[in-house]
């Protein structure tokens, strides 16, 4: 079986993939009614939150999209805080809406720091929403969004989270920490195959929602609220066999426990480091806000980077990420989220240790 190690998509259960395969229902009729329910629960359990949780039909960054039409007006200040690709790209969706966005860029590896965040907020008064990246799976760093919502929440701002590779796999309770919306997305943790995002809407993001000035048609909350509400439906047909597989990838999360998730993404990850650095690689981020869902190893001189993932992945059948952006080349990331345990990181450990002298490396 090929280990598929990327951060997304991530494998999925054989439970999960038959109930891709259930025949099509009514999206507007009882069946579907009774499903989208308890998914939104199921959800809502996994975001440990009271707040509204909605099922949109679209990719992660559709999620992102969704969260600037929803809270912003052209012209709104908002601070970027990015510590990677994703971050950047999130402020990059709001600055194409007309917001005003200042970027607070933090070196490639690290973590943002509360206090230059703390500093950027007050630098810049202005400010209606601050936009973070709880886990960067272009580099494998998780922010301490505990301590950076206590800055943002403690200023009065509006919290955005792209959550995308950490809920599910890494505590976040969004409301002990106030977050206002939090993204996720279904190939990532949930053990679902791509195609649906899922964002918390706080009553403080409802209150800029209605107030909010973006175009927004397709990804608008308002709409969406109202149907779930009062139909138990989406507004547009949604996809319904994401839905299907993850009535059955819930139950099954909630029946191992999110507590028992967490710390089992904690054990993979810390066998992953451990395992990498005993090989003789480095790790590419700082590690203590090294993630639990992505690793990522720096390519050391000698180690052929392309030759390594290919071999890996025609000889032995384990897929890893290469690099994104200037990253490329510089860096291979080892995907441990959703459908994954000790055993998986044992086989490919064992397989990077083989290829590792066929593309080059002496350690
Ligand atoms: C995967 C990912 C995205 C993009 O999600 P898509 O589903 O590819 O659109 C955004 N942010 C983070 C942190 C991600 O891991």
């Amino acid at each position: 079986m090929t280990q598929l190690r990327v951060p997304g998509p991530t494998p999925c259960p054989p439970e999960v993939l038959k109930a891709m395969a259930w025949q099509m229902v009514n999206h507007r009729g009882p069946e579907f009614h009774q499903m989208l329910t308890d998914v939104t629960e199921g959800l809502k359990k996994v975001f440990q939150t009271k707040n509204d949780v909605l099922l949109l039909t679209g990719s992660g960054t559709g999620g992102l999209e969704s969260a600037v039409v929803n809270t912003l007006s052209p012209g709104d200040k908002v601070l970027s805080v990015s510590i990677g690709v994703f971050g950047d790209r999130f402020g990059s969706i709001a600055k194409t809406f007309g917001a005003d966005v200042t970027s607070l860029k933090v070196e490639w590896g690290k973590a943002a720091d509360p206090d230059a965040v703390k500093k950027a907020i007050k630098e810049n008064p202005g400010v209606k929403a601050v936009f973070i990246t709880h886990n960067e799976t272009s580099t494998g760093v998780t922010n301490d969004l505990g301590a950076l919502s206590k800055v943002v929440k403690g200023a009065g701002k509006l919290l955005v989270v792209d959550a995308i590779s950490s809920m599910s796999s890494i505590n976040l309770p969004v409301d002990k920490w106030g977050c206002d919306v939090v993204i996720s997305g279904s190939q990532k943790g949930w053990m679902v195959p791509p195609g649906m995002a899922m964002v918390s809407v706080s009553e403080e993001a409802w209150k800029a929602q209605a107030a909010s000035k973006m175009p927004r048609f397709y990804w608008d909350y308002t709409r969406a609220k109202k149907y779930l509400e009062e139909k138990k439906e989406n507004p547009w047909t949604p996809a319904i066999s994401i839905v299907f597989a993850l009535t059955v990838a819930l139950k099954m999360m909630l029946q191992e426990g999110i507590d028992n998730i967490f710390d089992r993404h904690a054990r993979v990850a810390q066998m992953t480091r451990d395992g990498v650095k005993k090989l003789g690689l480095p790790l590419f981020a700082e590690e203590s806000h090294a993630s639990n869902t992505v690793t990522a190893v720096s390519i050391p001189e000698g180690l052929d980077g392309k030759k390594f993932r290919q071999v890996l992945r025609e000889e032995y059948k384990v897929v890893l990420a290469g690099g994104q952006q200037t990253l490329d080349g510089k860096i291979f990331r080892i995907g441990h989220l959703g459908m994954v345990n000790e055993k998986d990181i044992k086989e490919i450990l064992t397989a990077i240790e083989k290829v590792l002298p066929v593309a080059g490396f002496k350690k």
